[in-house]
């Protein structure tokens, strides 16, 4: 089903629970026997420990259509737009590829035409089969990778990996390409700078191959656009490339249902309370629905959209800053809506209790890794 309890993959393993906690203790993951991890975690804590892991057809399907569907939803499945992060070694163009997208696709032929930074937008592209979207995550991608693991939950559907053609692959690069293929997010190149006159293109390919990155051309399976994010060279070519892979991706969801996804970033505003951006990847989110996101809960009092305006529902696919929470949730957490506000409110309680408990296990299991370092 795509994901493990630590218990279970203990007994699978043959391994003591503690060792296992431990391993991920010191990757910055936090867990207690009862939380579950996404198979990708699961396996490299296990080849960490000498143990080769074979997944079987079902639950890497079942990975595909992501963990925010229940079988119920699988009747009544909707497309839904592909949601990108953009990923690459410091000064490669990250920031300057999201800016000129935004600037050329936001812009044009809309009231004010400035995106509100919520931490995502969306751009709309007109295709000859009809209007498509691509949403953007522009939290720096390597947190919102690192987030996104520590709580098994998947935000992004595909990742950009921007190198820059006059500087190559880097370690970042490589961090990079570990963290989305650790996570089976599908990786599409934008080797950027080619309007300067050092740009290498095709050498940058050819470091790529040493990391199994295999460009299309030559005859690998590995989408790779030169872009620039100046001139803005290609980068129509590089968004219909995302289209593509998200065709091949199958991006499903179910409208029709309470909403569920994942808090994007959230901070306290002094004037209007905790503020939200949260990412909905199931169900519609709408004003006046009981909210529910770890030890937070709240009632959605208002949602402003990446334009700027306010909106009284989210379909999947899109973030939205929710007010009207009691609390400020942590980036990486998962949201879910509730019949009502009571249960709501239960759900948050019973969370802030496991919370302390596991919080409480931790500060035990860190003594004890001290203790051990000592011995
Ligand atoms: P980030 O650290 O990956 O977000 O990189 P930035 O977007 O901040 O870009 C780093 C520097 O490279 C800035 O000075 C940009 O103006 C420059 N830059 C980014 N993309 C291009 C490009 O396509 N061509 C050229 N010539 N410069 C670029
Ligand atoms: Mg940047």
């Amino acid at each position: 089903t795509g994901s493990i309890t630590v218990n279970d993959l203990a007994d699978r393993m043959a391994t003591p629970q503690t060792e296992i906690i431990k391993s991920l203790f010191f990757k910055g993951i936090a867990t207690n026997v009862n939380q579950t991890l996404d198979l990708p975690t699961a396996k490299m804590v296990a080849e960490e420990f000498g143990i080769e892991v074979e997944t079987t057809e079902e639950e890497s399907e079942a990975r595909k259509v992501t963990e925010m569907l229940d079988e119920a939803d699988l009747e009544n499945l909707h497309q839904r737009p592909p949601v990108v992060t953009i990923m690459g070694h410091v000064d490669h163009g990250k920031t300057s590829l999201l800016d000129y997208i935004r600037q050329a696709k936001v812009a044009q032929g809309e009231a004010g035409g400035i995106t509100q930074h919520i931490g995502a937008y969306h751009v709309d592209l007109e295709q000859e089969s009809g209007s498509r979207q691509i949403v953007f995550l522009d939290t720096p991608g390597h947190e919102a990778f690192t987030a996104m693991r520590a709580r098994g939950a998947r935000v992004t559907d595909i990742a950009i990996l921007v190198v820059a053609a006059d500087d190559g692959v880097r370690p970042q690069t490589i961090e990079a390409i570990s963290h989305a293929k650790a996570a089976g997010v599908p990786i599409v190149v934008a080797i950027n700078k080619i309007d300067k006159e050092t740009a290498q293109p095709d050498r940058v390919k050819q470091e790529l191959m040493e990391h199994n990155l295999v460009p299309e051309e030559w005859g690998g399976d590995t989408i790779m656009v030169p872009v620039s994010a100046i001139t803005g060279e290609s980068v129509d070519t590089l968004l219909e490339m995302l289209l593509l892979v998200s065709e091949v991706e199958d991006l499903h969801a179910n409208p029709d249902r309470l909403a569920r996804g994942t808090v994007i970033e959230a901070h306290l505003d002094k004037a209007r309370g905790p503020v939200a951006t949260l990412l909905v990847q199931n169900g519609t989110l709408n004003v006046g629905d009981a909210i529910v996101a770890g030890a937070v809960f709240g009632k959605v009092r208002a949602m402003i959209d990446d334009r700027g305006d306010r909106v009284e529902s989210t379909l999947p696919s899109f973030a939205v800053e929710v007010l009207g929470l009691n609390d400020v949730p942590p980036a990486g957490e998962e949201f879910e809506v509730y019949a009502d506000e009571k249960e709501a409110r239960a759900a948050a309680d019973a969370r802030a209790v496991e919370q302390r408990q596991s919080r409480l296990q931790q500060a035990m299991a860190s003594r004890r890794v001290t203790l051990n370092s000592l011995s």
